[in-house]
């Protein structure tokens, strides 16, 4: 492997090698990395890892001051599989379009896109861009429709016999493997992902009683590709096929026809060829032996005289905490989902901090609260020079790309605050702007914009990931009975926090003050070390504040919410 000065994480350690093989194949061309996108219906969260991972080694290509292409081809001219479930403005009838290619199918009802294809690309090439994703994409539609593959498509079944023989040595091997893993439990959302991810599962065109063909046609007359090659004419390129779903047939000259594809396991070789692909990363799904991947490496030597990409295979990205959520809808979490909750960056991050291998979460539960703390302790130890440099570089790419900074929130303030507020004031802006000036009094916030977009975040996930009986709701008036019920201590400590209110008005003056006020009662000084006796008087203080303000046991943090309650009516909800 290369050495280089900058070798700090995964991204580099790519990006050398990356770029000499580049420069090994291609000199003096531009580097091509490549990403496979499916638009059978909305793209999964869990698919974005099959362009993050290109993309933080483009960029990573980039700042070195080379030329990259990111190609993302679209697999839009492949055959509409299955309905989707739960998806808005799609009902059973469009069953009707299984076997067309996806360019072919209608948009869900209420679209303003022209077709399926183009519905569900838009969603993710929005994200994308928010995202600072740049690349090229490839519509396979138009590169087949128009012929630009057509050198390739004839070149292959000249040798089609060629790849049969290549294809055969996998198959036995395909299935004893498929066995092995029958026996292993599959995740659900790993099965999922892998649906997304391409055409893992299509055909490799094994053929009828006329021989092998590596190619299928859609039919002429219904569109479907339930079309049986019966015979093909070298010399002529005359091809005569029959459709099985509505019995058209028709013979087509080759050499002039555009509407069929090359199956996925030969199409997806000729593109690495074609496009001069150095870096595409893979799904586990296209990684067995008999895979896809290792076929592809055979074919793209021995059938295209290309070379297989670098081509790490990656690991699944789970989902933690929407699955209640996506399923009672129906749907799959997608890249603009995880952007309603969080910001770009720490999106970003999440790809770039985990080497391609190791499978992460992403949170849509309270784990999203710890990992924005964790997000805010690197950038401030950015700040200081103080991160490890893996750390700084998995930092630097989350935050910016070579062509500059993601935007980004001006006052940062914790996102677990931020979430509490929204909470507690359920949206509602001058109070928030109250509260969130009163954390820092030395240093107010002037406007809300100032906490945006991670406020707007903060706030979305409240509203959509918090189930309704999570929400925290403010008592409207005091606990009379349990105040009445209160002994003489527990009176005493009240006392104490009220007393201590207007001088504490603040996130750190009344986080000392809670604490504090226990060690009080225990005739400790403020600054004593705890002791498992003081931790428990605390644990219960805490038990009967959150009691009082809010009829529960839990809540947001007491310093937070005592702030978002605002003074009068803690004294209110408080005064035993
Ligand atoms: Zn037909």
């Amino acid at each position: 492997m290369a050495q280089s000065s900058t070798e700090t994480d995964w991204v580099s350690r790519f990006a050398d090698d990356v770029i000499a093989e580049s420069e090994r194949r291609a000199p003096g061309k531009p580097v091509v990395v490549a990403s496979g996108l499916s638009p059978s219906g909305p793209i999964h969260l869990g698919n974005l890892r099959e362009v993050m991972t290109p993309h933080l080694v483009a960029d990573e290509i980039r700042r070195r001051g080379h030329e990259v292409r990111h190609v993302i081809s679209w697999d839009d001219y492949d055959r509409y599989r299955k309905v989707p479930a739960g998806v808005e403005g799609v009902d059973d009838s469009w069953g009707e379009h299984i076997g067309k290619p996806l360019t072919s199918v209608p948009a869900p009802a209420g679209s303003p896109h022209p077709n399926w294809a183009e519905h569900f690309k838009a969603a993710m090439v929005e994200s994308l861009a928010e995202l600072g994703v740049e690349f090229d994409p490839i519509s396979q539609t138009e590169q087949y429709t128009s012929g630009a593959y057509r050198e390739q498509i004839l070149h292959a079944m000249k040798h089609r016999a060629r790849i049969d023989g290549i294809l055969d040595q996998y198959r036995t091997k395909a299935k004893v493997q498929a066995k092995k893993q029958q026996q292993k439990p599959v995740d659900e959302a790993e099965l999922e992902a892998a649906e997304g991810s391409g055409a893992a599962s299509e055909d490799d065109g094994s053929g009828g009683s006329a021989g092998y063909f590596p190619y299928k046609p859609y039919c002429g007359n219904c569109e479907k590709d339930l079309t049986t090659v019966t015979e093909y004419i070298d010399a002529t390129t005359e091809l005569t096929y029959s459709c099985t779903a509505c019995g058209f047939s028709e013979t087509v000259r080759l050499s002039e026809f555009n509407r069929g594809k090359l199956v996925w396991k030969v199409d997806w070789p000729m593109r690495w060829a074609y496009e001069g692909v150095i870096f595409e990363p893979s799904g586990v799904d296209h990684s067995s032996p008999g895979s896809s991947f290792v076929v592809g490496g055979q074919i793209v030597r021995e059938v295209f005289d290309g070379a297989q990409p670098i081509g790490p295979m990656y690991a699944f990205v789970g989902i933690s905490g929407m699955a209640k959520m996506s399923s009672s809808r129906g749907g799959v979490p997608t890249p603009a989902d995880a952007l309603k909750i969080m910001e770009a960056p720490l999106l970003r991050w999440l790809y770039a901090r985990r080497k391609p291998n190791q499978s992460f979460k992403i949170a849509f539960d309270q784990e999203i609260q710890r990992l924005y703390d964790e997000w805010d302790k690197l950038e401030s130890k950015v700040a200081e020079g103080a991160a490890l440099p893996a750390d700084a570089a998995a930092y630097s790419r989350a935050a910016r790309t070579a062509a500059g900074e993601l935007s980004r929130t001006p006052r940062p303030l914790p996102y677990r605050t931020l979430a509490s507020v929204a909470d507690i004031t359920a949206g509602h802006d001058e109070q928030t702007l109250r509260i969130l000036s009163e954390l820092d009094p030395a240093n107010p916030l002037t406007s809300l914009d100032e906490a945006r977009p991670r406020l707007d975040r903060a706030e979305n996930w409240i509203t959509t990931q918090v189930p309704a009986d999570a929400r925290t709701v403010v008592r409207s008036e005091p606990d009379a009975e349990l105040l009445g019920s209160l002994d003489d201590e527990a009176r005493e400590s009240l006392r104490l926090l009220l007393e201590g209110l207007d001088s504490h008005w603040s996130l750190d003056g009344l986080t000392t003050l809670v604490y504090g006020v226990p060690k009080v009662m225990a005739g400790l000084e403020p600054d004593a070390k705890p002791t498992p006796e003081l931790k428990a008087a605390q644990r219960s203080f805490f038990a009967l504040l959150y009691r009082l303000l809010v009829s529960r046991e839990t809540g947001p943090r007491l310093p937070t919410l005592l702030l978002a309650v605002g003074a009068d009516r803690v004294r209110k909800l408080l005064a035993a």
